[in-house]
C-alpha cells in the first residue's frame, strides 16, 4: 500500500517542508511538499474513482463504518502525532480522534430521502438524490482531524470521493488518518495531499472539483470563494467566528466560572466557536474579572504531551506573533492586563492566559478574531447595548448568554445574529444539528442531514402515472 500521494503522483518531486513542535518551536519531521501541477493526476484519479464509489450505497455505509473502527484502532497514534505538531493536550486529541471516527459512523448510516411531489397533476415526479463528483476539503489547523473529518465523511457518504489538503502548519496526523483510511476505502475515494501555497488556491479552482468545502480565516475564505467561481464548483464556507458572550444580571459567577473559562481558553483560545468577548454587568464586571484571572494564573500551561497540561501552546509562529500585536495593541489602547498579557518565557509558542479589562471598545482584540487565549472581558450598562455590542462585528459564528431564569436568557439569545446561540453554555454541538454562520461567518450549512444534503444534488425525475 502506498503511504502517501506523493509516492503515487508520476513527477512528484518529493520536495519536503519542515513540520514544527509548538512546545519547542523546533522542526521535529517533514511532509511532502506537492506541487500544484500534481493535482492534474490526482483529481483525474478521484473522478474515476467516483464511478465505483457512487454507485453502491449499501458498500459505502459498510466501508464507513469499517473506517470509524480504523480510526478508532489506530487511535494512539494519531492522537500522539496531532498533539506533537497541533500543540492540544494529549487528552484532547483523543477526543478528537473520538470524534473523527464518531463523524463516519454517524454519516455512514445517513442517507437521502426521496420524495414523491403531490401537487395534483396526473403524473409521477420524484426528486432523487445524485452526488456531485470529486470534492476538495481544505482545512485549517485548530483540529485538523475533526474537521476533515466533518468535510470528508458527509462527502463520502453521499458518494463523492475527496481530495484533501490540510494546513501546512498540521499536514502529518491528516497524512496518517489519510494511511489508515486507505486501506479500508476503496482506492482514490479519499486522498490526502500535503503542501504549501499555491496547492490550496489551485485545488479550489481546479475545473475537475465539482465542490469546494472549505474552512479557515474570512479572507482565505474570501479568495477560495474567487477561486472556484473559475468553474462555479459548489461553495461551502465555515469561516472566522468573534462570538460574544453575554451575562446577565441574575448570574451566578461562582457556578459558571468554569465553564466560561474553558469556553474561552480551550485548545487554547484555538476555536472558531471560543468566547472570544465577554460582556458582563457594570456591577458584576470586577468580580467576574477577578474569577476568571483567577483561573488563568492557576492553570498548567505546557508542553500537550505532558499528561498535566490542560492548556499547550499556539499552534505557530504567525499566530503566536498576531496574539501578541493584537494584545499589545490593547494594553496600548488602555487595557489592563489583570492575568497574563505577554508571550512565556522559554522555548515554544506559549502565550500566557490572558484576561483583559478596561479594553476600548474599539481595539482589535473586540472587533476582530485573537484566535488564541486572550479574553476582553467589557462592562455593560443596559441589556440593549450589550445586544448590540455582541451583534455589532461582522462575524455571526455563534453566541451565549448567561443567567439563572434560563426563559429570560433564552429570550436574549434569540437576539443574537449568529448560527447558535446556548444558554449557560458555549460551542455544545451535536452532530445531529445544521452548523452554519451567518454574515462573514459562512456561506452554506454543515452538520446533521445538512451536510448531507450539500453534498447531493436534486434529480427529479418525471413520467405520466398510466402508460
Ligand atoms: P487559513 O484561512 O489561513 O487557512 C485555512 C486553510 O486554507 C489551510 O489549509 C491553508 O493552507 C489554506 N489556504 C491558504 N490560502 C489559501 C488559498 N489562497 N486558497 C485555498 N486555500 C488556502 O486559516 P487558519 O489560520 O488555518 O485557521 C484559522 C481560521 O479558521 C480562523 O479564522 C478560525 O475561526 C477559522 N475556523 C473556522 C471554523 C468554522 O467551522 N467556522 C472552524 C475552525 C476554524
Amino acid at each position: 500500500m502506498p503511504t502517501s500521494e506523493a509516492d503515487r503522483v508520476p513527477g512528484h518531486r518529493a520536495a519536503r517542508f519542515a513540520v514544527v513542535d509548538p512546545a519547542t518551536g523546533e522542526a521535529f519531521d517533514e511532509a511532502f511538499d506537492q506541487q500544484p501541477d500534481e493535482l492534474d493526476a490526482v483529481v483525474d484519479r478521484a473522478h474515476r474513482a467516483w464511478h465505483g464509489w457512487r454507485a453502491d450505497p449499501a458498500a459505502r455505509t459498510t466501508a464507513l463504518r469499517v473506517a470509524a473502527d480504523a480510526v478508532e484502532a489506530a487511535g494512539d497514534d494519531l492522537a500522539r502525532l496531532l498533539t506533537r505538531e497541533q500543540g492540544k493536550p494529549l487528552a484532547e486529541s483523543y477526543a478528537e480522534v473520538a470524534r473523527t471516527a464518531a463523524r463516519l459512523r454517524y454519516f455512514a448510516d445517513l442517507t437521502p430521502r426521496t420524495r414523491q411531489i403531490v401537487d395534483g397533476r396526473p403524473v409521477r415526479s420524484e426528486i432523487r438524490w445524485r452526488p456531485l463528483g470529486p470534492v476538495a476539503a481544505i482545512v485549517p489547523w485548530n483540529f485538523p482531524l475533526q474537521l476533515a473529518a466533518a468535510k470528508f465523511a458527509p462527502a463520502l457518504a453521499a458518494g463523492n470521493t475527496v481530495v484533501l489538503k490540510p494546513s501546512p502548519f498540521t499536514p502529518l496526523a491528516t497524512r496518517l488518518l489519510g494511511s489508515v483510511l486507505a486501506t479500508v476505502l476503496p482506492e482514490d475515494v479519499l486522498t490526502v495531499v500535503t503542501g504549501r501555497e499555491p496547492l490550496g488556491a489551485r485545488l479550489a479552482s481546479h475545473p475537475g472539483i465539482r465542490h469546494v468545502t472549505f474552512t479557515g480565516s474570512v479572507s482565505t475564505g474570501r479568495a477560495v470563494a474567487g477561486a472556484a467561481a473559475a468553474s462555479l464548483a459548489r461553495v461551502t464556507l465555515e469561516l472566522g467566528g468573534n462570538d460574544a458572550a453575554v451575562l446577565l444580571d441574575d448570574v451566578d459567577v461562582d457556578r459558571i466560572a468554569d465553564r466560561l473559562f474553558w469556553a474561552a481558553f480551550r485548545n487554547c483560545g484555538q476555536v472558531c466557536m471560543a468566547v472570544k468577548r465577554l460582556y458582563a454587568p457594570a456591577r458584576l464586571h470586577a468580580e467576574v474579572v477577578e474569577a476568571l484571572a483567577q483561573r488563568a494564573k492557576t492553570v498548567t500551561v505546557g508542553p500537550g504531551l505532558n499528561p498535566e497540561t490542560r492548556l499547550g501552546p499556539v499552534n505557530n509562529a504567525p499566530q503566536l506573533a498576531r496574539i501578541e500585536r493584537v494584545t499589545q495593541q490593547a494594553l496600548a489602547d488602555g487595557a489592563r492586563a489583570a492575568a497574563g498579557g505577554h508571550r512565556q518565557d522559554g522555548p515554544g509558542y506559549f502565550f500566557a492566559p490572558t484576561i483583559l479589562t478596561d479594553v476600548p471598545p474599539g481595539s482589535p482584540v473586540v472587533t476582530g478574531e485573537q484566535f488564541g487565549p486572550v479574553l476582553p472581558v467589557l462592562p455593560y450598562r443596559s441589556l440593549d447595548e450589550a445586544v448590540d455590542a455582541a451583534n455589532g462585528t461582522g462575524f455571526g459564528l455563534g453566541g451565549s448568554v448567561w443567567g439563572t431564569d434560563l426563559d429570560r436568557a433564552e429570550a436574549v439569545a434569540e437576539r443574537l445574529e449568529c448560527g447558535t446561540a446556548w444558554v449557560n453554555h458555549h460551542a455544545e454541538l451535536s452532530l445531529a444539528q445544521p452548523f452554519a454562520g451567518v454574515k462573514t461567518s459562512g456561506v452554506g450549512v454543515a452538520g446533521g442531514p445538512w451536510g448531507l444534503y450539500g453534498n447531493l444534488r436534486p434529480f427529479v425525475v418525471h413520467r405520466p402515472r398510466e402508460a
